[in-house]
């Protein structure tokens, strides 16, 4: 199974990837988690992405489809993947088809967690005070005014991106506002009826030839028959049994008045 999940940052799209990978063995890519590790073990693809990410800017196109296109060919990934946060413009997502038709693969569908954008705002600005009380450690773009500058990010380039799914006809929508047990059973029904709705797999071509079914042959008249048939049936239309009956008791008046004749 291969899904991409799409949405806002802070619209869930990690906590339902988890879930989906929980449920159906496969293997979630986030390309945040990805560039945050490049970040701290400082690669060259880290050095580069480190700025960008604080600002809440998008790493240049290239430099996350090389990330993916590499990642989708390891091993782990031959049973299926959920892409968490990637396409996020669409020169990805075009991008993305390519890579995937040059492998002989299909996309099984695109998840779009909808949410209000007012709502996921206020959802983080708590969620960093009560992680900021407990003493914990916060992402370097988690704050509120990183977050602006993200939401604003995903509206100019990735928003854009439901339409070109959508005229693919592989987009899905979910209610991303609901409790998250709520939108984990909105994707499960979403994922069993796209799978219900698959055309069946053609079975293959047995090396046995069938039989074929003969025509029963009509049963073989004599030649007699067959010809007072044709004749019958193309150029004498049947007489009536009333008109045979009168012609046969004029032949027979007609035998009686030779008879008294003689
Ligand atoms: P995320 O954890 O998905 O919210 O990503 C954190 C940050 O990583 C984003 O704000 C971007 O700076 C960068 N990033 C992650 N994925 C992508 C992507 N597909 N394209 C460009 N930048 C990305």
């Amino acid at each position: 199974m291969r899904l991409i999940l799409l949405g806002p940052p802070g619209a869930g799209k990690g906590t339902q990837a988890q879930r989906l990978v929980q449920k159906h063995g496969i293997v979630q890519l986030s390309t945040g988690d990805m560039l945050r590790a490049a970040v701290a073990a400082g690669t060259p693809v880290g050095l580069r992405a480190k700025s960008i990410m604080e600002a809440g800017q998008l790493v240049p196109d290239e430099v996350v489809v090389a990330i993916i296109a590499d990642r989708i060919d390891q091993e782990d990934c031959k049973r299926g993947f959920v892409l968490d946060g990637f396409p996020r413009t669409v020169p990805q997502a075009q991008a993305l088809d390519r890579l995937l038709a040059e492998r002989g693969l299909k996309l099984d569908g695109v998840i779009e967690l909808k949410v209000d954008e007012g709502i996921l705002l206020k959802r983080i600005e708590t969620r960093v005070k009560e992680m900021t009380a407990r003493g914990e450690k916060l992402r370097a773009d988690d704050n509120p005014e990183v977050l602006k500058g993200r939401l604003a990010a995903y509206r100019a380039q990735t928003a854009p991106l439901t339409q070109h799914y959508a005229g693919l006809d592989q987009l899905k929508t979910v209610d991303g506002m609901a409790p998250i047990d709520a939108v984990t059973a909105a994707i499960d029904r979403l994922l069993s009826a796209a799978a219900k709705a698959k055309p069946a797999r053609r079975k293959p071509k047995s090396a046995k030839k069938p039989t074929k079914k003969r025509a029963k042959k009509p049963a073989r008249r004599s030649s007699r028959q067959s010809r007072s048939k044709t004749r019958k049936s193309v150029h004498k239309p049947a007489r009536p049994a009333r008109a045979k009956n009168r012609a046969g008791k004029r032949k027979a008046g007609r035998r009686r008045r030779l008879t008294k004749a003689r």
